[in-house]
């Protein structure tokens, strides 16, 4: 039986409708490097053929901005650019793209002279002279400042109410061409930020993603418990399964997703009760930041050397950039982050160091074991 959808407003992006009525839209990014154009394109060009309405490509910098130029004239798919701390980029990109997102928690990182208002004004001109879509897209590693210091006691509030005001700055500027994200690792949260989300904003488009889902199958079936929970209720316009594959399978992420759409809109839904319950391994989905191609590997070997602690309630996670990594790594147990020669690595917020990729293995396991026996130690008493 098909869920009602929330009654939101059309978004057009290139050739495609977001919201209104149409049909969910599944999307995907590329991770090859940006500006290897031959590389992109044909990633670019693989995720279109397997279904992806949009394909995303990550900008940071000159030479990248001036790479999609030839990637635009040699894709046909519909672009959106990921613009990361470096938003002044888009009025480069504009001419060659369909849709921008922005980080609301990133704008702080450039120009601090300007205030976020300023910037997001900017934008939405950019947007409005090339006729852009642009996504608000809140993440829970980057939540912007100023809404974690609001909402100290309550990290998700911090996520939904920066949206929320991003969302009026839209409307402020008289622009209505946009939509929304909130996104975690956790899809418990995914579901509650875009559920409170979408009781205050129905009418606006939402894209859903469980961010840095991990390996398959855990991290479809991650993402399946939040579509599950949010489409079934209306929730969800356009959607993206985050998963860490090489670059030969990434249009696995798409199939994936237009699985799970199938699966909710023909009634089949998996239920995972404990899902979740033990180790929690998390990592991101890979992106042209990635310095070392080495990252895949090593998440999935990071999956198979901690599987004798699967019963034990932990969170290692494994990033594939010194961008994202140290902020995203935050709520784990043991985080790990790749740079181009070397792995950092860290226990909660104490940074232990950093080791080669042929040291890191050695290193996480002596970590994790003694995680382990404190885990299983009695408390002391006081
Ligand atoms: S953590 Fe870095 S490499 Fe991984 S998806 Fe995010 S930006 Fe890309």
């Amino acid at each position: 039986m098909a869920a009602a959808r929330n009654p939101t407003r059309t978004v057009k992006a290139g050739t495609i409708q977001i919201g209104g009525g149409a049909p969910i839209v599944v999307q995907s990014m590329c991770a090859t490097r940006t500006k290897d154009i031959d590389l992109t394109v044909a990633q670019a060009e693989r995720l279109r053929g397997a279904g992806a309405g949009l394909v995303r490509i990550a900008i940071d910098n000159d030479r990248d901005a001036e790479a999609l130029i030839e990637i635009r004239r040699q894709t046909k798919a519909n672009l959106v650019v990921d613009l990361q701390e470096n938003y002044p980029l888009a009025v480069k990109i504009a001419p060659h793209v369909d849709k921008i997102r922005y980080n609301p928690g990133h704008l702080h990182h450039v120009e601090k002279e300007k205030s976020v208002e300023d910037k997001v004004r900017w934008l939405v001109s950019i947007a409005k002279e090339y006729g852009l879509a642009l996504r608000i897209g809140v993440n829970c590693g980057s939540a912007a400042p100023e809404f974690l210091e609001r909402y100290q006691q309550d990290h998700l509030e911090a996520l939904v109410q920066s949206a929320l005001c991003h969302a009026d700055l839209m409307e402020k500027f008289g622009f209505s061409n946009f939509v929304v994200s909130l996104k975690d690792s956790d899809p418990n949260k995914v579901v509650q930020a875009n559920r409170r989300f979408a009781a205050a904003r129905p009418d606006v488009p939402l894209h859903l993603g469980v961010t840095e889902a991990g390996l398959p199958p855990d991290g479809i079936i991650k993402t399946r418990i939040a579509f599950e929970q949010l489409i079934s209720n209306g929730i969800g316009d356009t959607v993206r399964v985050s998963l860490t594959l090489p670059n030969d399978r990434k249009h696995e992420e798409v199939m994936a997703g237009l699985q799970i759409l199938k699966d909710i809109k023909e009634g089949r839904f998996v239920s995972v009760p404990n899902f979740g319950k033990g180790l929690n391994i998390i990592s991101c989905p890979s992106c042209s930041r990635v310095e070392n191609e080495r990252f895949v590997e090593l998440a999935e070997k990071v999956k198979d050397l901690t599987a004798y602690a699967k019963k034990h309630r932990l969170t290692i996670a494994v990033m594939g950039c010194r961008v994202n990594g140290p902020g995203e790594t935050d709520d784990a147990d043991l985080g790990l982050w790749c740079g181009p020669t070397t792995v950092h690595f860290k226990r909660r917020s104490r940074e232990l160091g950093v080791f080669g990729y042929d040291e890191i293995l050695a290193r996480l396991k002596t970590e994790l074991d003694r995680l382990i026996r404190e885990q299983n130690s009695p408390a002391v008493p006081c």
